[in-house]
């Protein structure tokens, strides 16, 4: 690798980092980002900064057992380095990882809800499923081991209890991967807040897949669109997104919204016969002399 293209990577790392800070995907020190070199080391972001305010010198160069082989004075290889390494070990196609906390996929990740719906199109054709891979104590062996069965079949994931990761064949691939992540978090809550929750078709799952190969989207593992087909295992060989077997079936039930009842004085003054105006968008509207009576009428009930 020329020394140009090394230096247009610390760099590269630097914009990550800086958008990562500035959608509010980190806060502190959190996240960490590192890319694959062609002579097989790793590109990494040090220990101990802010992904908003790094500068390309404080990269660290490790080999793929994650001992450092370059860096600046006082600079060690990222706390998180082995959940990197893991990743490079078992996908060789895979140049660039990105670690962050985005408030909303890491939400999801702590109510232990995985992204797994068929909601959106475009999300089941880039990453399939989203599942959360089981807690392991941040920087330790055991969130490395929690990770490995997961990232076989996936390019994203939720890390329980504590983020995202993200995985890429370069390194902004892996940054937008990110992007979609908590962008799709942040719909499948406002969806559920709303109560309707419509999922995509098992069907048209299948013509989403077939998508892939039409537009040449390298996926670590075919999506299976059956619920039914999860178990031991399952979640290395395949993506498994939730998708009900025909159109018009809900997976998910609707939740009524709840609708205000009408006020006693206000239905007082529909029983008198009075003037009340009902507009087209179901709104009451009443004259000042209407709304004093009732005002009049809700202090007489009350003393
Ligand atoms: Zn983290």
């Amino acid at each position: 690798m020329t020394s140009d293209a090394l230096a247009q990577l610390r760099a590269d790392i630097v914009e990550v980092g800086r958008r990562l800070w500035s959608r509010g995907y980190v806060a502190s020190n959190d996240g960490n980002i590192s890319v694959r070199l062609d002579d097989g080391r790793l590109l990494m972001t040090p220990a101990s900064v802010s992904k908003g305010f790094m500068t390309p010198e404080m990269m660290v160069i490790t080999d793929l057992e994650g001992n450092l082989l370059e860096g600046a004075p006082g600079r060690k290889p990222s706390s998180e380095a082995k959940m990197h390494l893991v990743v490079y070990r078992v996908r060789p196609d895979i140049n660039a990882v990105v670690h962050a906390h985005p408030p909303l996929s890491t939400g999801f990740a702590v109510a232990g809800i995985p992204l797994d719906r068929a909601v959106l199109a475009e999300v089941v054709t880039t990453l399939g499923s989203i599942p959360i891979a089981d807690y392991g104590t941040p920087s330790t062996p055991a969130l490395a081991d929690a990770v490995e069965p997961y990232v076989k079949a996936h390019d994203g994931l939720l890390l329980a209890n504590h983020g995202a990761l993200a995985l890429g064949t370069d390194l902004f691939g892996a940054y937008y991967k990110m992007e979609t992540i908590e962008h799709f978090a942040r719909i499948s809550l406002v969806a559920r807040m709303l109560g309707r929750e419509h999922l995509l078709s098992r069907e048209e799952v299948g013509r989403l897949q077939q998508l892939r190969g039409t537009y040449g989207i390298a996926a670590p593992a075919p999506i299976c669109s059956d619920p039914t087909a999860g178990g031991p295992g399952a979640g290395e060989a395949c993506q498994i997104v939730v998708a009900p077997s025909a159109p018009g079936e809900q997976l998910v039930p609707n939740t009524d919204v709840t609708v205000p009842p009408i006020p006693n004085q206000v239905r007082a003054a529909f029983e008198r016969g009075d003037a009340v105006e009902v507009g087209t968008d179901g709104a009451i509207r009443l004259t000042y002399a209407q709304l004093t009576a009732l005002i009049d009428e809700a202090v007489r009930q009350l003393t």
